[in-house]
């Protein structure tokens, strides 16, 4: 069956706070993050939100996303602020992207506006579109330069490197900076990890310099309600950051990139709704969630709440414009993140 896909404006009165997968997300620094969809071209082994295959899929209307923005600059201040593309998804097949970017610019106090995206969808035209909007830096998912390991991780069958390294090369001589970011699949895509410093090395050795190219390796997170590569264990962040330092000696390259790298600093938060672990609350359900058993909750028009349900329901649209009650059972305050389960 085809996801359905629900387009969030104002006139949805989805809010754009609160929920992980759509909208803003603050986590008390000078990074705004947007996630404008949750689309995605591929369905990787590995993915933490299992996107790809969601039952239904969500789009924002950039001008409902503008306005929020303009709003949490205003509490952060107008300095500084790097607004930071990143969804459940591919921001690529955001139809609305250089519009979204284009427009961004307008709101004072915003200095760097960067993406993350698994490149395969890149193009000559698009990154000459990315650069025209002033675009700052990009951030590419690329975890093997294997085509076969490319392949298993992503689970496709012709994931097309080649092209992607041929973007690579293209975005080097533009204006965007760029940050190789591969994830770090422990005894599965180690070696794939020495070659991906290699290629940066290599990168750096014909002139461009540590701005322009980065590396920013990422830990393997293991989440219950995301995808598993079989057969990896978790293992510790000291193992980790063990791994990154004889990396460094080896080939004599900074890999441990902290906040401070990135300019990132501590500034004023959304008011935060000071609900708490196991807090009951009246809300009501304004839409479907991704998946059967996850709807959106409506607390106000700024804040939102994730419900999740005991057990699927049969017709899940005899819920929406219902007003429940909800226990919260997850309240992350880094990022203003709460959900809560809906018994039935
Ligand atoms: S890991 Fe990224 S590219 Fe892969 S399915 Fe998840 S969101 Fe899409």
């Amino acid at each position: 069956m085809k996801p359905e896909i629900i387009y969030v404006d104002k006139k949805s009165q989805i809010p754009l706070y609160g929920i992980d997968f759509i909208g803003v997300i603050d986590r008390g620094t000078n990074v705004i993050e947007l996630k404008p969809l949750t689309l995605c071209n591929l369905k990787c082994k590995y993915c933490f939100v299992r996107a790809g295959d969601y039952h239904t899929n969500f789009i924002v209307d950039p001008e409902y996303l503008l306005e929020k923005v303009e709003e949490i600059v205003e509490i952060k201040g107008k300095y500084k602020i790097e607004i930071h593309l990143a969804p459940y998804g591919e921001i690529l097949l955001y139809s609305k992207l250089f519009e979204l970017i284009d427009n961004l610019w307008k709101i004072k106090g915003i200095e760097i506006i960067s993406m993350q995206t698994n490149g395969l969808l890149l193009k000559k035209e698009t990154i000459e579109e990315l650069e025209r909007v002033h675009l700052s830096r990009i951030n590419i998912s690329l975890n093997s330069l294997n085509h076969e390991k490319a392949n298993y991780l992503s689970n496709c069958n012709d994931y097309n490197l080649n092209n992607l390294i041929k973007n690579i090369n293209f975005l080097l001589n533009t204006k965007i900076d760029l940050l190789i970011a591969p994830v770090w699949f422990p005894g599965e895509n180690d070696n794939d990890i020495e070659d991906i410093i290699e290629f940066i090395i290599n990168l750096r050795n014909k002139g461009y310099s540590e701005n322009k190219i980065q590396i920013g390796i990422q830990k393997y997170l293991i989440y219950k309600t995301g995808r598993k590569l079989k057969k990896i264990r978790p293992k510790s962040w000291g193992y980790f950051y063990t791994q990154l330092t004889n990396l460094e000696k080896k080939y004599d390259i900074k890999l441990k990139l902290g906040p401070k790298d990135f300019g990132i600093h501590k500034r004023k938060s959304v008011t935060s709704l000071k609900l708490n672990k196991n807090d009951i609350m009246d809300l009501t359900v304004i839409s479907k969630g991704r998946w059967k058993n996850e709807f959106i909750g409506k607390i106000n028009d700024n804040f939102g709440l994730k419900v999740l349900l005991s057990k699927s329901i049969s017709n899940p649209n005899n819920l929406i414009g219902k007003n429940i009650k909800v226990k919260i059972i997850k309240a992350n305050y880094k990022d203003n993140i709460l959900t809560s389960l809906f018994s039935i």
